[in-house]
């Protein structure tokens, strides 16, 4: 089974959003609604697997391990991407296995995937030590696809992000950042003229752009920046204020967010807005990077959609 044919990007829109402070400023912003591709493969995670499935359908793997926090899309991305790919998958979980299992460790499970916990002690030694002995004896012949994907396939595969749409018009091209692959492979396939803007979701993780240059083999260029203003406490954490913008937008837009990427992403874009820095005439492309499956672990009637 292929699945390349059966997950496509082509329900993907390129939406203007009409805004009042967007119209003062005189700027446009557009956004790329990765979020319709699929509601659990959804957005960038799609992206950034596709090359890691392929190489490893290639090699000949039957079974495909990675890693992640108990709310990570990139794991609930990776059972489902398997499973339609007719491959088995390990995912190795930081921390104890919860008493209550998060919606994504549900899901992934009724994708087939084997759930490893490991303290957050051994799960990161262990992520360091994967082309060892020690480490197939443990848990098999798996082709190992590093956490968030993070790694010169994920980089190739987001970068195909801006092949969906003509982006040639845009002076801005915006995203949240998690890991940084899904930002490092927009920077690769942005053209020279434009800005590439950041948002990052986590407290203060200031060594994004040496792991970002890491992978990317040049110096990062100056139109690059990455804003560490918008984490609202820090990685998954929501305020009333965030919810309440992801309320407003999907009032004017109807537009549903994730809390814990676009919602911060989106929020920064109108702040930085407000606050002059993008110049008049600018044409901004946000990219929505999907997630929506995230928002399940918020309190039920937080949200308006
Ligand atoms: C994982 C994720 C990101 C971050 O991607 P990185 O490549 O890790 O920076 C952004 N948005 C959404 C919705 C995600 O699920």
């Amino acid at each position: 089974m292929d699945g390349g044919e059966i997950i496509s990007a082509e329900p993907v829109t390129t939406d203007t959003i009409k805004n009042p402070l967007a119209d003062q400023k005189k700027i446009q912003l557009d956004i790329l609604r990765l979020d319709k591709i699929h509601p659990v493969v959804s957005g960038n995670k799609w992206f950034k697997l596709r090359y890691y499935t392929a190489d490893a359908l290639n090699k000949g793997y039957a079974t495909l391990l990675t890693f992640g926090g108990p709310y990570s899309n990139h794991i609930a991305a990776t059972a489902y991407a398997a499973k339609i790919q007719g491959l088995n998958t390990i995912g190795v979980i930081r921390g104890e296995s919860p008493k209550q299992w998060s919606h994504t460790l549900q899901e992934a499970q009724m994708c087939g995937m084997q759930l490893v916990f490991l303290s957050r002690n051994e799960f990161d030694t262990i992520k360091r030590n994967v082309h060892t002995k020690k480490f197939e004896a443990q848990f098999g012949k798996a082709y190992i696809i590093p956490e968030g994907g993070f790694g010169p396939l994920g980089i190739q595969g987001a970068a195909d992000i801006l092949r969906i749409t003509d982006i040639s018009l845009y002076t801005h091209i915006v995203s949240a950042v998690g890991t940084g692959t899904t930002i490092a492979g927009i920077i690769q396939a942005s053209n020279p003229h434009q800005k590439v803007t950041g948002i990052s979701v986590m407290k203060n993780n200031l060594s994004l752009n040496d792991e970002i240059q890491s992978l990317l083999n040049i110096p990062l260029p100056d139109r690059f920046r990455i804003v560490h203003d918008y984490h609202f406490g820090g990685y998954a954490k929501c305020t009333p204020a965030l919810t309440a913008s992801m309320n407003q937008f999907y009032h004017a837009s109807t537009i549903p967010l994730d809390f814990v990427y676009t919602a911060k992403m989106m929020y920064g874009i109108f702040d930085l807005m407000g606050k002059d820095f993008f110049r008049p005439h600018s044409r901004i492309l946000a990219v929505h990077s999907g997630g929506l499956q995230g928002n399940r672990s918020l309190a039920h009637g937080v949200l308006v959609f």
